[in-house]
């Protein structure tokens, strides 16, 4: 029995600065790579024919067979649950040999941090994915489409890709284009905070949402480029919400870019409390946990805003605060406090 050669990758998790559930139509959003995430190995076996999987996170490991169909349905199949990201990783990326995979990560999983995103680019790199950039990432999301079997944007895949030190990235969406702003990190911290809630992409309103804003794009058309008064006309009163935060986040993204250009960062916080009234009341994916834990956060001395972040339902909210002010108050609350990290790689 002859073996390859061991590949080990490692994938950063994210955190979404501004500019949530603008993704999927085409919009703009500025994330950061953190110093946690995932590190994938894989020891190829020429002459197995499945890959065998396990996970730090997890008890039960996987087997995935090299000829899994790139099929919603087929994959919905594998068991244990995360599993399925390898399969559908597998069925994107269709390595040459099957073999033994190990992946370990210190992201916290549904939290908002982008773990299955992690998970995704580490495993493709691992596994010998040739592309590299926005086309890994294009790679990674219709892996993560198929193993949820819901119409999830790029943005998680396309911050990790892109990932660089010391900088925020201002994602356009709809052409893939990334512009690097540093961050001055010697004024602000961004603080991640635990709401404790956890929730699972495909057990959300996530998709409906989507839809919704399919709709609102059918009649506005695409709603980078529609205004505040074209929504305003909208008849339907839910979809005229969903259209009106989208619109408004988009605002926000490129205000926020700037003024953490020229470290304006009282108003970017501003910015950021507004980005969650946007969420929580036009586009209802906060819970009564996060709202409260973000209105505490944001009543702080020396937090200058906060508001969820991911897709909501749960998971993480983020405070922009000045250094050193919010540990203490945080006590045993699980929190993190990230500095932008680097990208995907091979190790
Ligand atoms: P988030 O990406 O914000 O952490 P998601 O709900 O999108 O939350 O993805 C979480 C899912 O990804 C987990 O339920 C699990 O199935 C899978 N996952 C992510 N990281 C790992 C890991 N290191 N090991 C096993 N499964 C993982
Ligand atoms: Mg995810």
């Amino acid at each position: 029995m002859s073996t390859g050669e061991r590949v080990v990758a490692f994938a950063p998790g994210r955190v979404n600065l501004i500019g949530d559930h603008t993704d999927y139509t085409g919009g703009f959003a500025m994330p950061m790579t953190v110093g946690l995430g995932t590190e994938a190995s894989f020891q190829p076996d020429p002459s197995a024919p499945a890959i065998e999987v396990t996970s730090s996170l997890e008890g039960e490991p996987g087997r995935i067979p090299l000829s899994i169909p790139a099929q919603p349905l087929e994959l919905a199949m594998v068991l244990p649950e995360w599993a399925r990201y390898v399969g559908a990783v597998v069925a994107v990326v269709r390595p040459t040999s099957g073999g033994k995979a190990e992946v370990s990560s210190d992201l916290p999983v549904g939290a908002g941090l982008s773990s299955s995103a992690a998970l995704e680019v580490a495993l493709a790199l691992a596994l010998g994915a040739e592309e590299t950039g926005r086309e890994l990432a294009l790679t990674c999301q219709r892996a993560e489409q198929l193993a949820t079997g819901v119409k999830t944007g790029i943005l998680d895949q396309l911050a990790i890709v892109s990932g660089r030190a010391g900088h925020a990235m201002l994602l356009d969406c709809g052409t893939l284009g990334v512009r690097y702003v540093e961050v001055p990190t010697d004024e602000l911290e961004f603080v991640v905070v635990d709401s404790g809630v956890r929730r699972s992409v495909s057990e959300t309103a996530y998709g409906l949402r989507e839809a919704e804003c399919a709709e609102a794009a059918r009649l506005l058309g695409p709603l980078r480029h529609v205004s505040p008064r074209q929504v305003d006309g909208i008849a339907d009163h839910v979809i005229r919400r969903r259209a009106r935060h989208v619109v408004s986040e988009n605002a926000r993204v490129l205000a926020f870019a700037g003024m953490l250009e020229r470290a304006e960062l009282e108003e970017a916080g501003r910015l950021l409390d507004e980005s969650h009234r946007s969420l929580a009341i036009d586009f209802e994916v906060s819970v009564p946990e996060l709202d409260e834990l973000v209105t505490w956060l944001q009543g702080l001395p020396g937090v200058l805003g906060a508001r969820l972040t991911g897709a909501g339902f749960g998971g993480c909210a983020l405070a922009l605060a000045r250094p050193g002010v919010l540990g203490r108050r945080l006590g045993t609350r699980r929190h993190w406090v990230v500095a932008p990290g680097g990208g995907a790689r091979r190790c």
